[in-house]
């Protein structure tokens, strides 16, 4: 039963297994693809938005290098801004202003010149006549001096000779060089007599933005750059060059006679609303992130173009970080998903396994219970049935004693006719020999009857063993005793039939615990038998020994008869096994001897001797020595 347990189990699991083995990789597919197609949207969405991001960045940094270039700018200014009105105010100043024309002064002034411009760090100091000629300069001893210029076209000569302080920013239409001009009028009593005007150098400034990432670049009122870290760009126009622009740069001859020209840009803003310079150079379009700032005081815009293409480059390797990172997560998490989901089915398929298993003991279990207590029941029934088979056989050995008590009766008719008829015959015969005084003759017939009545005497004896108990306990029984009663039984019949008895019980006599009488009926059953065997043999013969083995005697019974039939010798002790005809037979006497001899704890057995007829075989426990020995009885 446990092998077809198991075989079934390994069968019902196989299906289950490739359940477990089945993948899914079609869902894993669409799930990668339908994220791939969300990848691309996804994709410019991040790139916008790290764009911003890093364009701020980049437009923050801008605003710091903005800062710095304002506040350098500034710085430079404020330093010179006063200083046009505290040299006006100056007594040598104001003497000059008087007196024009003294030669003396006008060199001395011009030495003076010098010297403050050495000290001031300013690129040139100078004085003009009210009508804007310039009188004493700083530069009278360089190669293209000031002094005879008329500068009046200059608007920091019309602001100051109106009373004012000018500032204004200009290529030098002499030196050829860009300055920053601050000027304030010499006042003589209530009358203005000229103009002190400092040009300051702005280069040393310009010179540290000189191919410098982010540009930086200083644009005027019309938009033209006057000063850039790109000197190709100077005196280009981020704004266009209209008439009235030029005419007012012209009327000041602000940039002398500098070629204008439109720098090639296009304006745009990024998407995060930065302002966008697309610069056409060399063939190739720039884009250039703008942050400018207005200083007021000067009129300028000072600007910084920054170039954004290290922000978009950033922007666009971390998108493809970002992209291929979570490309990378989606993927571990389907991988995850999938693992999981195959560590489910796999569990769940234990699982069912398991629970299959759980059943089939169970079914087993019951089976088991239900077939327990089907032989519970098979043994109960057994039981009663050995018990009423018992009960069936005890009434039959009282059958079986009816039996032997109607051979008896039979045996003791024919033993007692004979003898009576024999009597009478003898009695009649002495009679009259003695009334024929034949005394002797008839003493002779006399004894004779006395013989015949030791015969009927001893068979009444027979008769008185049979009158014994059957329920009788065991007792010491000479087997030899046992013997020779059965054949005084039967010896009617073995002297009818002439049959040669050979008996060999040994040289000691052996003492078996039997029940005389039971025992007696055995050996007449089996006796009885073997001369039903050899009813018309020609030289029937019964050989009876007796022998001791162990602690057991055997007493062997052989007829010389056909013997038993090989297919029936196995149901010879059944209760009715007869193969004797109808009135001949009842098939109880085997069956009651087994069991009598079964009851003093010996055997009985039967097998067929090698030269033909039947062996039958007592054994019986031999008596304890001291027990007491068997009687006649
Ligand atoms: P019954 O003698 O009434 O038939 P038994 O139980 O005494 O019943 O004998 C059963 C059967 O055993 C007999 O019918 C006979 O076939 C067989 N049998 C017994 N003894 C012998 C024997 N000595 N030789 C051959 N067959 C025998």
């Amino acid at each position: 039963m446990d092998g077809s347990a198991r075989s079934s189990l390994t069968q019902g699991a196989a299906p289950g297994a490739q359940t477990g083995r089945r993948t899914r990789p079609g869902g894993l597919l669409a799930m990668a693809l339908s994220f791939a197609a969300l990848t691309i949207p996804l994709t410019f969405i991040l790139l916008g938005f790290f764009s911003n991001r890093y364009l701020d960045e980049t437009a923050r940094s801008a605003q710091n290098t903005l800062r710095l270039a304002v506040s350098a700018l500034q710085g430079q200014l404020d330093r010179y801004q006063s200083l046009p009105k505290l040299l006006a105010a100056q007594l040598d100043f104001r003497a000059l202003a008087r007196d024009p024309q003294n030669i003396a002064r006008i060199a001395a002034m011009n030495r003076a010149l010098a010297d403050i411009n050495a000290q001031l760090e300013a690129s040139d100091i100078y004085i003009l006549s009210p009508d804007g000629t310039t009188i004493a300069a700083s530069n009278f001893d360089q190669p293209r001096p000031f002094v005879g210029e008329n500068f009046a076209y200059r608007p920091y000569y019309t602001e100051a000779i109106a009373g004012g302080e000018g500032r204004f920013f200009a290529l030098g239409t002499t030196s050829l060089k860009r300055g920053y001009y601050f000027s304030a009028p010499i006042r003589l009593d209530d009358r203005i007599a000229g103009v002190v005007v400092i040009k300051v150098d702005l280069d040393p400034i310009e010179t540290t933005w000189l191919g410098r990432d982010p540009q930086i670049m200083v644009t005027d009122a019309e938009g033209i750059i006057f000063m850039s870290g790109r000197p190709e760009w100077l005196f280009s126009a981020v704004n266009d060059l209209t008439r009235e622009r030029l005419a007012r740069t012209s009327a000041t001859r602000r940039y002398a006679d500098a070629t204008l020209r439109a720098l090639p840009l296009t304006r745009s803003e990024t998407r995060g609303g930065q302002l966008l310079f697309t610069i056409a150079e060399d063939g190739a379009r720039r884009d250039y992130l703008v942050v400018s700032e207005q200083m007021a005081d000067a009129d300028w815009t000072v600007q910084v173009l920054a170039d954004p293409t290290p922000a978009r480059l950033q922007a666009r390797i971390t998108v493809a970080l970002v992209v291929v990172a979570l490309w990378l997560a989606v993927m571990g998490a389907l991988l995850w998903r999938q693992r999981r989901a195959r560590l489910a089915e796999r569990l769940a398929h234990q699982r069912e396994v398991r629970e299959q298993l759980e059943r089939r003991v169970e079914a087993r279990t019951r089976d088991l219970a239900d077939l327990n207590a089907r032989l519970k029941d098979e043994i109960a029934e057994r039981r009663a049935t050995e018990a009423e088979l018992r009960k069936t056989q005890s009434g039959l050995v009282q059958t079986g004693k009816l039996a032997a008590l109607g051979q008896m009766s039979a045996a003791l008719s024919h033993e007692f006719n004979q003898p009576l008829a024999a009597l009478r015959s003898y009695a009649d015969s002495a009679n009259v020999l003695i009334e024929r005084g034949r005394t002797d003759e008839g003493r002779q017939y006399i004894s004779r009857i006395g013989g015949l009545v030791e015969r009927m005497s001893a068979i009444s004896r027979h008769l008185s063993n049979f009158a014994r108990s059957p329920g009788e306990k065991l007792d010491a029984v000479s087997v030899s005793k046992a013997v020779a009663d059965a054949l005084a039984i039967v010896d009617w019949r073995i002297r009818a039939e002439a049959v040669e008895i050979a008996l060999d019980l040994g040289s000691k006599p052996l003492i078996v615990r039997a029940g005389q009488v039971r025992l007696q009926q055995v050996l007449v059953n089996i006796l009885s038998n073997a001369l039903d065997a050899m009813e018309g043999s020609a030289a029937p013969r019964i050989e009876i020994t007796a022998s001791r083995s162990g602690s057991r005697a055997l007493l062997i019974v052989r007829d010389v008869g056909p013997g038993v039939p090989a297919g029936v010798i196995d149901r010879v002790f059944d209760p009715f096994f007869s193969t004797k005809g109808v009135g001949r037979g009842l098939g109880l006497g085997l069956s009651i001897s087994y069991n009598i001899i079964k009851d003093f704890g010996g055997d009985l057995t039967v097998r067929n001797a090698q030269g033909g007829g039947a062996v039958f075989q007592i054994s019986l426990d031999l008596a304890e020595p001291g027990v007491r020995q068997g009687s006649a009885a």
